[in-house]
């Protein structure tokens, strides 16, 4: 009987709240923005760092690709509804370009860096500190019945220079309904959780914890992606060379999940033993990858969905003591 916490969230709120597609934007004119440099380009926009004449304030501007009317009010709305939570990058404004209609979403900046020379240079400390907060951001937003479901570390900007995190791209943002089945081709492939693998619509929250389970295990092993499949099918493969098999068939097992006929001769027949994160610890990454890392590790990054450890959980987890220890003597010392 598996119960979770924010299963409910969205029941306790008023309809406005999460129904999207009915909802109602504002835009506000795009006259002030200016745009200085073209930062990024994804699959659903362009994003420049720009600057707002009015305030002097430098800002990212994303302009929105035509994709569905739907899929850019769940994205606005889903930052509203965040404004303001731990480290949700804040959505300033809602502008619209007048002659093609085009959206145009603008956000605080975020002079983050690169995560490819980041991530090496991180202190035990400093990953504590990130991932603790960005645990903070997701229990928020599971708390707000929202899940983000494409964690990776391009989506997370960090300013080290003033240990600033901000979770950004909730394009794929949703709000959890509990008994409903949801589009398995959300997240990035080396991201993607097991239940998106096997195609289990009914999956929730714990997706993000699996995707920042991915990104932790990248940053101690320094290898990533962690799990580099060349294709989604691949992808499940070089989980369960790590997990193990025994573990993949327990889950589909239990939900009743019919593996593909290829899965059955890349992964059962193989009959690759499970290994241990312990044993995947190399001289040159023993320093991050303590017993206490791999222990929060091997509870985030577990096949079965319900059985994951919670952000809230795993922020109580004895990997964060110094971080919780910091706090609470900075919160004493005030
Ligand atoms: P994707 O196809 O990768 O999902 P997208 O079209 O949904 O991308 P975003 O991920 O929101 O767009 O933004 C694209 C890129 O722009 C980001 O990877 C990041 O480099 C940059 N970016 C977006 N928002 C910010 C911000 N607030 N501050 C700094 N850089 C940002």
């Amino acid at each position: 009987c598996y119960s979770h916490p924010f299963w409910l969230a969205n029941k306790s709120k008023p309809t406005e709240y999460w129904d999207y597609e009915n909802s109602v934007l504002d835009f506000s004119s795009i006259e002030p923005y200016e745009c200085i440099q073209k930062i990024g380009r994804g699959k659903y926009s362009e994003v420049f760092r720009g600057r707002n004449r009015n305030n002097g304030e430098i800002c990212v501007i994303k302009v929105l690709k035509p994709v569905k009317t739907k899929k850019i009010h769940r994205e606005i709305t889903i930052l509203q509804n965040l404004y303001g939570g731990p480290n949700v990058v804040r959505l300033l404004d809602v502008a619209q370009e007048p002659q093609t209609e085009t959206p145009v979403l603008v956000f605080e900046n975020v002079d983050s860096q690169d995560f490819r020379t980041l991530y090496p240079k991180l202190s035990s400390f400093d990953i504590r500190y990130y991932m603790y907060e960005i645990l903070r951001t997701l229990h928020f937003a599971h708390s707000m019945g929202i899940f983000h479901r494409d964690i990776k570390p391009h989506n997370v900007m960090i300013d080290p220079t003033q240990r600033k995190v901000r979770v950004i791209d909730w394009g794929l943002g949703e709000y959890y309904h509990h008994g409903t089945g949801y589009n398995v081709r959300v997240a990035s492939r080396y991201y993607k959780g097991p239940e998106l693998l096997v195609g289990h619509r009914m999956y929730d929250y714990s997706l993000d914890v699996w995707s920042l389970g991915c990104v932790l295990a990248g940053i101690l092993f320094r290898k990533e992606p962690f799990f580099q499949g060349k294709d989604n099918i691949d992808q499940l493969v070089q989980i369960a060379n790590v997990l193990g098999k025994d573990d993949l068939l327990a889950y589909c097992k239990k939900y009743k999940i019919k593996l593909d006929r290829e899965f059955d001769e890349l992964i059962v027949k193989q009959n690759k033993p499970k290994v241990t994160f312990q044993q995947l610890v190399t001289p040159s990454v023993a320093k991050m990858c303590e017993p206490v890392a791999l222990d929060l590790l091997s509870r985030m990054l577990v096949y079965d969905h319900q059985e994951r450890i919670l952000p809230h959980e795993a922020m109580a987890h004895p990997y964060f003591d110094p971080i919780r220890a910091e706090a609470a003597a900075t919160a004493a010392a005030a």
